[in-house]
Formats: C-alpha cells, sequence, structure tokens
C-alpha cells in the first residue's frame, strides 16, 4: 500500500483537503491499496476562484489557437508516454481487466488531438442579414467548466470532456469519483507539465454530497458536465438550471440489443455477450436487455448461456482474464438481489446468479448471467442493473421489437443485429435513443456525439456539438451602408434597412 496520501491538485499546487480521508479499495482483492485527500466546499471554492483568476488572466482564455493547440498536442504526447502507469493504476482501482483498460486507455490522447484540431479547423459563420450590414458569429470560452465522472472509466469519461473543455480555452474544475481519483491526478500532474497554466486545471477528489455538490451549486461555475446515476444527475441538472448554468447530465441506461433472425444466433450471441459483459456490466451503454425474435430465441439463449459460461472471470491483472470484479461489495449484493427480484418475478435464471470464488482474491467477483422469458415490464428488464447481467425478451415481429426498445425511462445506447441492410436502416430510424450500433456495440470516438434522450440525460459529448458546447456565441453586426443613424430625424421610411 502507499504509504502517504494523495493530495489535491488547486492552482498548481498539492494540497491537503478538509473532507475525510479516501480510503481507495482494488476490488480484486477487498483490501485499500492507497489513501488520497478530499476536498469539502472550501477547497472546491478555492479551486474554482484559482479556475476563474486564470480565466480572467487570459493566460490559457486568451492564448492564441495555434499556441493551445500545440500545448495541447503536448498533453496528448505526455499522456501517451505514461500509458502504461495510466492503465495499470485504472485496473488497480476499479477492477476492469487490463486487456479491456489498455484497449480504452490508449485512445486517450485522440480526444486531446481531434479538439486541438476542431480548435485549429473552427470558422465562424457570416449570417445572411437583410438590409447593409455584415453580420457574424464568433465563439468565446464560459469560464470555470465542473466536470464530474463515474468510477466504471475515469480517465476516458473525464478526457471527453476535459478535452473540449480546455480546448476552447475554459478553466476546469474536475472532481473524479471518490472510488477512483489517482488517475485523474496524475493527468493533472501532465497538464502542468505541458504547459498549461497553473489553476487551468484542478483536480478535487471528493464525496459527491459534499465536493461534487460543492461544485455543481457554486456560483462561478458556468457548465457542469456530469456523468453518474439518473437519480444524483437529476439534482444536477436542478441546480445548474437554478442560476442558468449550462449542462450536460450523461446518466444511466438500460440498452436494447435487437436480434432478428435473419443473422446466425451463433454470431448474435456472441455480438451480445460483448455487447452486455464488458466492464462486468458495468458500463452506461451495456446491452442488458436482449430482444429476440421469437423464431431464433431458444437458439440464441442457448448460444448466449455457452458464451457467457466460458468467459474466464478472475485476476484482472492478468492477460488471460476477460470479466474483474465489480467496485464492491455493495455493488455485488445489490446485482445478486436484482437477479433474486428477476426469478421472483417469473425470469428464468439460464446462468449465474453467483459470486465466484477466485483463487487466492477475496474480491467482488459475479459470475456473468443470463436471464431468460422476460418480459420488458419487469424490474430488471426496467432499471439498471450495472453488472454482468443480461435480460433476454422474445419479440414477434419488427414493430414489437421498436416498441419494446422505445418503451424505456433510458435512451442513451441500442444495437440492432440484422444481416438485411434496409432493415437495419429502417429499424435505426425508428429508434429513439441517442446512440444506434448496427452489428457492433459499444464504439465510440472523439468524432461521434454522444448521448442520451429520456432518463439518459441531455448533452452530447464528442463532436464538433461537444466542442460548441464549452461556448457561448457572439452575433456581431456591422453596418456598412455609407450613412449614419438619424433615427430621431426625418420621416420614417424604411428606418430599420
Ligand atoms: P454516481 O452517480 O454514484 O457518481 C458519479 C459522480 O457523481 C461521482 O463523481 C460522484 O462523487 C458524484 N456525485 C454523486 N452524488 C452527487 C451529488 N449529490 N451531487 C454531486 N455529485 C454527486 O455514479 P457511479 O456509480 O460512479 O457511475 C455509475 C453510473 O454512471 C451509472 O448509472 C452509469 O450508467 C452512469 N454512466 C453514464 C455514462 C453516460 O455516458 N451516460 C457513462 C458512464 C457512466
Amino acid at each position: 500500500m502507499d504509504s502517504r496520501p494523495h493530495h489535491l491538485l488547486v492552482d498548481g499546487c498539492d494540497e491537503a483537503g478538509g473532507g475525510p480521508l479516501l480510503q481507495l479499495v482494488n476490488p480484486a482483492t477487498a483490501e485499500v491499496f492507497a489513501t488520497c485527500h478530499s476536498a469539502d466546499a472550501s477547497d472546491i471554492d478555492r479551486a474554482v476562484h484559482s479556475g476563474r483568476e486564470v480565466f480572467r488572466r487570459g493566460e490559457w482564455s486568451e492564448l492564441s489557437i495555434h499556441r493551445r493547440a500545440r500545448v495541447l498536442n503536448r498533453f496528448a504526447d505526455l499522456i501517451e508516454a505514461e500509458m502504461g502507469e495510466l492503465y495499470h493504476l485504472e485496473t488497480q482501482n476499479n477492477g476492469r481487466p487490463l486487456t479491456e483498460t489498455r484497449a480504452q486507455v490508449t485512445r486517450l490522447p485522440e480526444w486531446y488531438r481531434y479538439n486541438a484540431a476542431l480548435l485549429l479547423a473552427s470558422r465562424d459563420s457570416v449570417v445572411p442579414m437583410a438590409g447593409e450590414y455584415h453580420s457574424y458569429t464568433s465563439r468565446f470560452p464560459l469560464g470555470v467548466v465542473g466536470i464530474l465522472s463515474s468510477f466504471n472509466h475515469p480517465l476516458m469519461i473525464a478526457s471527453k470532456s476535459l478535452a473540449p473543455a480546455l480546448a476552447t480555452g475554459n478553466s476546469v474544475v474536475l472532481k473524479p469519483s471518490e472510488l477512483t481519483p489517482l488517475t485523474a491526478l496524475i493527468i493533472g500532474r501532465l497538464a502542468l507539465e505541458a504547459g498549461i497554466p497553473p489553476g487551468v486545471l484542478n483536480v478535487v477528489p471528493g464525496l459527491g454530497p459534499v465536493a461534487g455538490a460543492a461544485l455543481v451549486e457554486h456560483p462561478d461555475v458556468a457548465k457542469v458536465v456530469f456523468t453518474g446515476g439518473t437519480e444524483p444527475g437529476r439534482g444536477v441538472a436542478v441546480a445548474a438550471a437554478r442560476r442558468f448554468a449550462k449542462a450536460t447530465v450523461e446518466l444511466g441506461g438500460k440498452t436494447p440489443v435487437l436480434v432478428f433472425d435473419d443473422i446466425d444466433p451463433e454470431v448474435s450471441a456472441r455480438g451480445a455477450a460483448f455487447g452486455g459483459f464488458i466492464g462486468a456490466g458495468q458500463t452506461c451503454i451495456a446491452g442488458t436487455r436482449i430482444l429476440v425474435k421469437e423464431t431464433v430465441y431458444d437458439q440464441f439463449v442457448a448460444a448466449l448461456v455457452a458464451q457467457a459460461q466460458q468467459i474466464r472471470v478472475g485476476d484482472p491483472t492478468s492477460a488471460a482474464t476477460q470479466l474483474g470484479p465489480v467496485i464492491s461489495a455493495a455493488a455485488r449484493q445489490r446485482i445478486l438481489d436484482f437477479v433474486k427480484t428477476g426469478v421472483a418475478e417469473g425470469a428464468r435464471l439460464a446462468t449465474g446468479g453467483v459470486p465466484v470464488p477466485v483463487p487466492g482474491l477475496s474480491g467482488f467477483f459475479v459470475a456473468p448471467t443470463v436471464l431468460a422469458d422476460v418480459s420488458n415490464d419487469m424490474r430488471v428488464a426496467r432499471e439498471e442493473i450495472f453488472g454482468p447481467v443480461v435480460v433476454v425478451i422474445p419479440f414477434k415481429d419488427e414493430a414489437d421489437a421498436i416498441r419494446k426498445a422505445n418503451d424505456s425511462r433510458y435512451g442513451l445506447g441500442s444495437s440492432v443485429w440484422t444481416r438485411d441492410v434496409a432493415r437495419a436502416h429502417r429499424v435505426a430510424g425508428r429508434l429513439e435513443h441517442g446512440i444506434v450500433w448496427i452489428n457492433d456495440h459499444h464504439r465510440l470516438d472523439p468524432s461521434s456525439p454522444w448521448g442520451g434522450v429520456r432518463e439518459s440525460g441531455y448533452g452530447r459529448e464528442g463532436g464538433v456539438e461537444s466542442f460548441n458546447d464549452f461556448t457561448h456565441i457572439r452575433s456581431i453586426t456591422v453596418r456598412t451602408a455609407d450613412s449614419d443613424i438619424d433615427w430621431y430625424g426625418g420621416v420614417a421610411v424604411d428606418r430599420l434597412n
């Protein structure tokens, strides 16, 4: 175990925090492996103040776009150079298998480079205003942005918003999950090393209801980006709205996976296993609500059960491991309770539903679980379980599949498995979800807008949409007529032109 606690990063300096010392648990061993200071409301206030002051001085916010882009590219290079440390630490802290974490974390630099490129390529538009005017738009940064991230993909979630927020000239106060704060602190130090001025990126680990609440309610935070559960997200959205701050809220999901009968059930079952069990099902877009055409239902369930049973559960640091522990003992208990609820509601436990003993490790392992013969109104089909549990629901025809897929309070991800190209586009065009994959799942890219509808939240990460949302737009209108304004003199004829 690390003997000394990790510190907050405020105004470029390591600082102790006024909140309780966080005990960081390795979910594979159930042991504390490090401790970290946590912020209280006054630490958050200092971090926001530092961000606001450097913003006002213009050291980053008014830097030429060319220099800002160069620094961001240097930041991306430094992240790349630290890659090994980052993904090992992330696996130690959230238990996601090293192979999965490496695949995700090695892509981080792309987010910084993409947003640096957007900055250089961005253009303002000329507006066709009537009359003798030249009218155009320009964009300006918001000020201080608060980013609150979840435990499941600590660096990716943070980077999706950190990259555009920095590229557009904002200051950031990043509050990582209290369960997984360490890699964010490394990123904070790399930002300084890259030449991002102190105070532009403050990293303040802390408890949600303490540090998180203080950040989202701070009057000087101009935009809040929150990734987490729907209920805390509701409070965050209200707090931001109350003072007219912008907000992007990336919340929970109950992702439908639509499996048609024109594709080999062995192939779609492999796809569905990938969709449902990656990250031990602890992803917002985990494909946990599998809708299957009734003509291939039995074959599909058998193939999915076989897939689930061959997944190698074990030590997340081993290259052979395919499924690691869930984040905590409480999460494991909640997941197992959900399985019991499903069975009590009439679902058939086709495989899993139990803890998995892993030799030498006393962590929070759960077997990949398939609940079959589920109907869309059962709790296990409606609520986010956030563990390696998928439910399988039969459908009659295409219309029934679409109706069931859209019948959810959530609307984040969805995937469609079919070999019929017309059906693929037709169904995708009717899914009321923010993201649709055809014959794939989980794919993300810095250029692709990501986000939900309904209780999965609003706003988008990724793409030009997210980049622009870290700015305000300003209209500038220049009178080009060869005459002066004389509103109160003469005769009123077309005076507004
Ligand atoms: P969580 O809601 O417990 O915590 C997320 C973050 O919010 C943490 O930093 C936490 O400290 C903070 N927080 C908690 N309560 C708060 C409050 N009252 N005020 C302010 N901040 C508060 O979520 P989690 O368990 O870390 O992550 C899992 C959830 O995140 C799932 O519901 C998952 O679907 C969702 N998620 C969504 C996306 C997406 O893109 N939509 C991505 C990843 C995770």
